[in-house]
């Protein structure tokens, strides 16, 4: 389930909410208002919701550099 993020343009309050992906809004804890939903990282990749933390980027190659061979600039 997506972490939100929100904001109150009310009273400029700003909160986290957990919802499901379509829920429709939320409603400002401090002083009840409807506030504006930030789109958040946790949204962007709701895939993840597992708890996963196995995401681990390529290293960058290395030991070549510009004449390993690899990047056909002709030196
Ligand atoms: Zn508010």
């Amino acid at each position: 389930m997506p972490l939100y993020e929100y904001h109150c343009p009310t009273c400029n309050h700003k909160f986290d909410k957990l919802q499901s992906m379509n829920a429709s809004g939320a409603d400002c804890p401090n002083c009840e208002q409807p506030a504006k939903r930030i789109i958040s990282v946790f949204a962007a990749v709701s895939g993840r919701e597992s708890g996963d933390t196995g995401f681990s980027p390529l290293p960058p190659m290395g030991g070549g550099g510009c004449c390993g061979g690899g990047c056909g600039c002709g030196h």
